[in-house]
Formats: structure tokens, sequence, C-alpha cells
């Protein structure tokens, strides 16, 4: 079962599971997730999709194996216009996945974030890092839902002994991403193809590390399958500021557009790169997909999109 099935990730997810042989029930609410996105998966056999909201009780009949909980609104702007239920599907939206793994004796996983490490003071970020949250900023919201979620795993998983596990996800990117979702990745992108200027925020020397998605999907599956109960940071430990992603779409575009410095938002963080180590020890991961070879895909998308 995968909540958040018709979101960036979760679709991708859905189907390297389904090309794993594993039958998938998939669950959204299409707050962010859309039916677009479902197109390809249900025309596969062994896929169901029901629409449902998980912060409400769901049941399902018959055995479960692996509950994986991805449904949230995930970038700023997004949660920024759904504060109250993005607080809900971290927190009552995970006690109830939880509930159902625990009813299922299955396993299940926590679709975390690099927001937990906040605006961190650490770097890279290892999982050992405890973070540095604003927990009433525009990203409270957001990132103290996901420390939620994760105490809630670790709480099920010493109180009831369910098998339980948090993937750190940091910047993802590729197809199937909203062109509206207002991350970085989808407004430069739009916005190289139409031939407008990049609105970068700040004076762009901020860092993201950019994962693309069968990288991180690949991880996500590692983790499930041979992972524990603590976390596992997965993304690209390859840094590059926000100023520098922006000339590369350009370029890759084979754009004209101008660069436009914007107002940095609120508690944007300053830096953000994945200490990997743990992943590599723990399930042999690293991302092999490199930044421009990633993008160049994500851009095909998008010009068949934009
Ligand atoms: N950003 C930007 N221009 C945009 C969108 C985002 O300069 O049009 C910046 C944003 O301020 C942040 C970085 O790009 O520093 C990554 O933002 P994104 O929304 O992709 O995700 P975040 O990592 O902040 O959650």
């Amino acid at each position: 079962m995968v909540s958040g099935g018709a979101g960036f990730i979760g679709s991708h997810l859905c189907a390297a599971l389904l090309d794993r042989g594993i039958s998938v029930l998939a669950l959204d609410n299409f707050i962010t997730g859309s039916a677009d996105n479902l197109g390809a998966l249900r025309e596969r056999k062994d896929f169901e999709f029901r629409k449902a909201n998980v912060n409400e009780e769901i049941v399902v009949d018959g055995d479960v194996r692996f509950v994986l909980h991805f449904a949230s609104p995930a970038s700023p702007p997004q949660y920024d216009a759904n504060p109250i239920h993005t607080l809900k599907v971290g927190t009552l939206g995970t006690m109830n996945m939880l509930g159902l793994a625990r009813a299922k004796r299955a396993t299940f996983l926590l679709a975390s974030t690099s927001e937990v490490y906040g605006d961190p003071l650490v770097h890279p970020q290892p999982e050992t890092y405890w973070g540095n949250v604003n927990p009433i900023g525009p990203r409270g919201c957001y990132d103290e839902a996901k420390r939620c979620a994760e105490a809630f795993a670790m709480a099920y998983h010493r109180a009831h002994g369910v098998d339980t596990r948090i993937v750190r996800i940091f910047n993802t990117h590729g197809p199937r991403m909203q062109v509206l979702d207002g991350r970085a990745v989808p407004n430069f992108m739009a916005q190289a193809l139409r031939g407008q200027p990049l609105t970068v925020y700040g004076d762009g020397s901020q860092t993201r590390s950019l994962c693309y998605v069968s990288d991180l999907v690949r991880g996500v599956i590692a983790v499930l399958e041979r992972g524990d109960e603590l976390p596992v940071n997965l993304g690209n430990p390859e840094e590059v500021t926000v100023l520098e992603l922006a000339e590369t779409i350009v370029r890759l575009a084979g754009s004209d557009s101008t660069i436009e410095f914007r107002e940095l938002p609120i508690d944007d963080p300053r830096q953000r790169r994945p200490d990997i180590s743990r992943a590599r020890t723990l399930i042999g991961w690293e991302p092999e997909v490199d930044l421009e070879d990633g993008l160049r895909m994500t851009l095909e998308y998008f010009r068949s999109v934009v």
C-alpha cells in the first residue's frame, strides 16, 4: 500500500514495486497528487487505486506486506497553502498508516525529509544531526509534521514492535513533477522553456543537492527490503548553488532566458547536502545519475508538458 501514490515520487515508487512483482494499492486524495500521474499505472495488472484521505481511518481487506507513507504536500508553496492538511497528514495520517501496518503485521516505511534538519548548522547532514528547525515559521507545518511522523514511527516500533523504516529524502527531481509545484527545478525549467527570466531567490548562493527520481526510488526499495528502524538519508551528495542550478538549466534548455533575483523566502535553508555514509554501508546504495544527465531527462519531460 502506497499513500500519496498519485504524487510525483509516489507514482514512480508504485511503478518500481510493480516491476518487482509486488501488487500495489495506491491511495491519494489529489490535494497535490494528480490523476495524470496514474495514467500508465492504471493499465498494469496488480495495480489498484483508491481515492482516500489517509487522515481518516483506512480499511483494507486481505493481507498487506508493506505500508509506504508518501502522502503529503512537499513543496514550500504547497505546504504553505495547505498548512493544516500538511500537519494532519504527517501526524494523524502517519498514525493511521502505522495502525494499519500494525494490524496487518506489515513493514511500514515513512517518507521523511531533509527538512527535519531545518536550516542546518552541520554540513553535510548525517542522520545523527538533530536539526535546526523553526517550529513557528512558514516551513514549521511541514518540518514539524515530519519530525512528529518520525517520532510516531519510532514509538510504534518500540511500543508495538512494528517493523518500521524512515527515509529522509533530499531534493529530488524527475518526470511528473508538477509544472506549478513552485520548487526550483519545475520553476526554472518552465521559465527556461518559455524564454522567461528565471526567478532566483536571494542571491542564489544557497545550496541544494539534487537526486534523480530513479536513484531515489531504488534507495527507498532497498531500505524497505534491507534497512532497519533508524533513519537513512537518501539524496545525491553533489551540491550546487541555486544560481549554478539556474544557469545549468538555461544552458541545457538552449534558452536565452535571463536571471532575475527575487526576495529570499523566510527560513530558506542556506545549505543542504546529505551525508550518505549510512545508506552506503547499510544498503550498498548511492546515486548513479549525475546532475546534468538527470536534469536533461527531467527537461525532456518538461518539454512535453510546458
Ligand atoms: N528557489 C529559487 N527560485 C524558485 C524556486 C526556488 O531560487 O523559483 C530556491 C529556494 O529559495 C531554495 C532552493 O531554490 O533556496 C530550493 O527550493 P525548492 O523550493 O526547490 O525546495 P527546498 O529545498 O527549499 O525545499
